[in-house]
């Protein structure tokens, strides 16, 4: 980034990034790569200095402050030492900002502080074996029995798979609707029925955990609805 679109704020967070990657995440990231993961303690040690879900409003355990600049300087540093296998970006970028625009007030206050925290890694579940692109045609289905979900289907490719504790899962609601039959649900670590599969090897981000992910009658409360049902397409 520019440095004359930074203000002394900027620059301090970057510093205090800086030194917090040099010291925790440089000197390990070649054996992270024979590993084909990182340590997971990482995520906490962010946390706890203010490295994750920036933009997440203090009262939900974040820093309040709504500025992609932040996002853009992690995501610099972290490519200044070439350490491509840390998924903060995904989990900063993408994820929190689906509970931050997506989520009610209670599921605010009951996934942002462990997702600001560190205590939950997040990923985004799409992709399938035979669902990439054309992302209408996933085939993993979430049907509604009483007040739960239940989840059936497999996800390929998922970055931070292997680590995730909180999945937004992509999922069709209704058949033979096309895109506007599918809906995000999540699912947290621990559910019966949701098992990781393959550490997948790729010709880069080799210290990046992308997997495969299962689901097997996986039931969770129909809380765990993000945004509305069948409109994962639209806004
Ligand atoms: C490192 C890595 C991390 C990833 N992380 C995630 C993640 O966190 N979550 C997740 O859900 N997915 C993830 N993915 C998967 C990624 O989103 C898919 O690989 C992508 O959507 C493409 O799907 P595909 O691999 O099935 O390719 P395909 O859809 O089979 O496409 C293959 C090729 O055909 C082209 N193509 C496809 N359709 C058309 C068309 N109609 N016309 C012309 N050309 C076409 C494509 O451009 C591409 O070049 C990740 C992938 C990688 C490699």
């Amino acid at each position: 980034m520019q440095e004359q679109m930074l203000t002394d704020e900027h620059r301090m967070f970057r510093d205090a990034f800086r030194k917090f990657v040099e010291k925790e995440i440089a000197p390990y990231h070649a054996q992270w790569e024979k590993e084909g993961q990182v340590d997971k303690r990482i995520w906490r040690k962010a946390g706890e200095n203010g490295f994750l879900g920036m933009d997440v409003p203090e009262e939900y355990g974040g820093l309040g402050v709504k500025d992609f600049r932040y996002n853009t300087l992690i995501a610099e540093e972290l490519t200044r030492v070439g350490a491509s296998g840390v998924g903060y970006g995904l989990h900063n970028d993408i994820v929190i900002p689906y509970v931050l625009d997506y989520g009610t007030e209670a599921q605010k206050q009951a996934w942002l502080p462990k997702l600001a925290s560190g205590e939950w890694v997040s990923a985004i579940a799409m992709t399938e074996p035979n669902t990439g692109s054309d992302l209408a045609r996933v085939r993993t289905t979430a049907v509604r029995d009483g007040d739960e979900w239940v989840i059936n289907g497999q996800k390929t490719f998922i970055t931070n798979g292997i680590h995730s504790d909180f999945v937004i899962v992509v999922c069709k609601t209704k058949q033979d609707a096309g895109a506007h039959g599918i809906s995000l649900i999540v699912v947290e670590e621990g559910r019966a029925g949701f098992e990781r599969g393959r550490n997948l090897e790729k010709i880069g981000l080799h210290a990046q955990d992308t997997a495969e992910l299962f689901f097997r009658d996986v039931r969770v409360p129909v809380t765990n609805l993000l945004g509305a049902k069948t409109r994962a397409f639209t806004t």
